[in-house]
C-alpha cells in the first residue's frame, strides 16, 4: 500500500513541466512545442512535456552515434556494463512507490499491478539483462579448408538503436526495450508513447543517476507521427525496436528499407482460449477472467476469443460473468480498484464501438456491454456470445475487457486448432484442459508465439514474440539480447 503523502508529493511533482533527455541535457522540443498528458481516469491534465520533431529526432540520433563510435561505452568492459545495468535495476527498486504512481495517474492502471508487478518486473528485467553483458559468447568453428586456419564468432552490438513502445506497459515496455540492448553495447533513441510519457522520462533521470555515459540513452518525447516517425526514416539509425500496433508495424517496415535497418517488432494480437470438457473450472475460470479483464484488456497477449467446449459453456460464461460483476470500476489510483479506466476517449470510442458492432451482427451480451456513467473512459468487463468466425469482433484486435465467446462439440475437436489459427495474429494461445496428451497435441499445431497450458506468466528467461502478422522477431532471454547484435564471423590462416 503506497502512502497518501508519497501521492501526493507525487502530484505536487506534476506541477513541474516535463524536458526530453539529449546526451546529458533535459531540453525543450526544438520548435518550443508541448503536449499534455491526461489522467484517464478523469481526463485532468496531469502535466505537458515537450512535443519532439524531426530536429529533435535528429539531435538525439547524432548524439547516440557519438556515444557508440566515440564515448566510454564502446570500451567499458561487459563486467562494467554490467554493473550499471544492475544499478539501474536497483534504482527502479529504491524509487518503486513514485514510479508506480505516476504509472498508474498515466496509463490508469490499478495502483496495485502498477506497484506489485510492472515495477518490479523492471528492476528484475534490468538485473537479468546485466547477467546478459558477460555471457554473450560466440563459437569456435571445426573447419575443413585445405589449409589451417581457425574461425570464431563475435556478437557485437548493432549500433544505434531506435525504440518505439506503445501505452499500455509503458515503464515495463520501456525497460524491455532498454536493458537487453544495453546489454548489448548499444547507444539508443527511446520514443515513449504521446499517452504515457512520464515513467521514461523518470527512468531518464535514473539511468543519469546509476552513472551511464551521457548520450549512452536519449529520450524523445513526442507524436507517432512526427517523432516516431523520423526516427523510423533516419538514416543513420540501425535498428528499430518496436512494440506497437500491427498497422504502424507495417509502416516501420517500409519506413526501414532507406537503409535496410533491422526490426524488431512486438505487435498486436486476438489469442484464443481453449477450454476442453475436463478442465478444472475452479482454476481455469479465475484465469480466463483475468487474461481479458487485466488492465481492462489493454494487453498484447489478452485470451479475447474462448472456445468452450458445450458441456462447460455455460459454466465458463457464468463463472467469468461473476467476476466481471465483483469487479471494482474506478480510479486506478483507488487501492480497492480491480479494473481501471481505457487510457483515452480514442481506445473508449473503439471498444465500444466494437460491442456495439458486435450485437449488430447478432452477438450477445452476456455481462457488461456499456461505458460506465462516469468522467474518465471506463467501459464494463464485457462478454459477447453467440459470436461467429466472421464477426469483426472475432476477427480484430479490440484491446479492450472484451470476450468473445463460442462453444464447440465433440465433433469439432479436429477442427480445434484451425479455429484458433483462424486470424492474422499469433502472438499467444491459452489451453485449459487435465489431459496433458490433448494440450501438447493441440501447442504443437496452434500458430502463436507463447502457448499456455493452464496458466502460465512472463518470464525474464522466456522468448516472447508473434508469428503471422503479431510481429517479428523475439524478446527476453537470450534470443532478446541477440536482437540488438551483429554476428561477425573471423577466419585467420594459421
Ligand atoms: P500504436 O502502434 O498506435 O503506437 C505505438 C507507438 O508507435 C507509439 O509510441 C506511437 O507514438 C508510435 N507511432 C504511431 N504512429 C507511428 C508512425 N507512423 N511511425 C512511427 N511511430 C509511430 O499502438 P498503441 O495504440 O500505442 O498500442 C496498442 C497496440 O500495441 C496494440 O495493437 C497492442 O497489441 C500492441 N502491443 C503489443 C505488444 C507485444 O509485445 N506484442 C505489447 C504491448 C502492446
Amino acid at each position: 500500500m503506497i502512502d497518501a503523502n508519497t501521492i501526493a508529493k507525487v502530484r505536487a511533482g506534476l506541477q513541474t513541466p516535463r524536458r526530453m533527455l539529449i546526451g546529458e541535457q533535459w531540453v525543450e522540443a526544438a520548435d518550443g512545442s508541448r503536449l499534455e498528458t491526461k489522467d484517464p481516469a478523469d481526463e485532468s491534465v496531469l502535466t505537458t512535456f515537450p512535443n519532439g520533431g524531426v530536429e529533435d529526432i535528429d539531435r538525439a540520433v547524432k548524439t547516440a552515434r557519438e556515444a557508440f563510435e566515440r564515448g566510454p561505452w564502446r570500451d567499458m568492459t561487459p563486467a562494467a556494463r554490467a554493473r550499471l545495468i544492475w544499478k539501474l535495476g536497483d534504482l527502479i527498486d529504491a524509487n518503486a512507490d513514485e514510479l508506480a504512481v505516476l504509472e498508474t495517474f498515466d496509463n490508469g492502471k490499478p495502483i496495485g499491478v502498477s506497484r506489485n508487478l510492472d515495477v518490479p518486473f523492471a528492476a528484475e528485467r534490468m538485473r537479468y539483462n546485466a547477467g546478459w553483458a558477460t555471457k554473450l559468447t560466440g563459437e569456435t568453428v571445426p573447419l575443413s579448408l585445405p589449409f589451417e586456419a581457425v574461425a570464431y564468432t563475435t556478437y557485437e552490438p548493432v549500433g544505434v538503436v531506435g525504440h518505439i513502445i506503445a501505452w499500455n506497459a509503458p515503464l515495463a515496455s520501456a525497460v524491455a526495450k532498454l536493458a537487453p540492448s544495453l546489454a548489448a553495447g548499444c547507444t539508443m533513441v527511446l520514443k515513449p508513447a504521446e499517452d504515457t510519457p512520464l515513467t521514461a522520462l523518470r527512468l531518464g533521470e535514473l539511468i543519469e543517476q546509476a552513472g551511464f555515459p551521457a548520450g549512452v540513452v536519449n529520450i524523445v518525447t513526442g507524436t507517432g507521427e512526427v517523432a516516431g516517425a523520423a526516427l523510423a526514416a533516419h538514416p543513420d539509425v540501425d535498428k528499430i525496436s518496436f512494440t506497437g500496433s500491427t498497422e504502424v508495424g507495417k509502416m516501420l517496415v517500409r519506413a526501414a528499407a532507406g537503409n535496410l535497418k533491422r526490426l524488431t517488432l512486438e505487435l498486436g494480437g486476438k489469442s484464443p482460449v481453449i477450454v476442453l470438457p475436463d478442465a478444472d473450472l475452479d482454476k481455469a475460470i479465475p484465469a480466463i477472467a483475468n487474461g481479458i479483464f487485466f488492465c481492462t484488456g489493454q494487453v498484447c497477449t489478452a485470451g479475447s476469443r474462448l472456445f468452450a467446449h458445450g458441456k462447460v459453456f455455460d459454466d465458463v460464461i457464468a463463472g467469468v460473468a461473476d467476476i466481471a460483476r465483483s469487479m471494482k470500476i474506478g480510479p486506478g489510483i483507488d487501492p480497492e480498484t480491480t479494473l481501471g479506466p481505457l487510457v483515452n476517449g480514442k481506445q473508449l470510442q473503439r471498444v465500444t464501438g466494437y460491442i456495439r458492432s458486435g450485437q449488430e451482427d447478432g452477438a450477445k451480451v452476456a455481462v457488461g456491454g456499456n461505458p460506465v456513467d462516469r468522467s474518465g473512459h471506463f467501459v464494463e468487463p464485457t462478454i459477447l456470445t453467440n459470436t461467429r468466425p466472421d464477426m469483426a469482433v472475432r476477427r480484430e484486435e479490440i484491446f479492450g475487457p472484451v470476450l468473445c465467446a463460442q462453444s464447440f462439440s465433440d465433433e469439432e475437436l479436429d477442427e480445434l486448432a484451425a479455429q484458433a489459427n483462424d486470424t492474422t495474429y499469433g502472438l499467444a494461445a491459452n489451453i485449459y484442459t487435465s489431459n496433458l496428451s490433448a494440450a501438447h497435441k493441440l501447442a504443437r499445431r496452434i500458430r502463436a508465439g507463447t502457448v499456455k497450458i493452464n496458466g502460465g506468466g512472463l518470464d525474464q528467461g522466456v522468448p516472447a514474440g508473434g508469428f503471422k502478422q503479431s510481429g517479428w522477431g523475439r524478446e527476453y532471454g537470450r534470443d532478446g539480447v541477440e536482437i540488438y547484435t551483429e554476428k561477425k564471423s573471423v577466419i585467420a590462416t594459421l
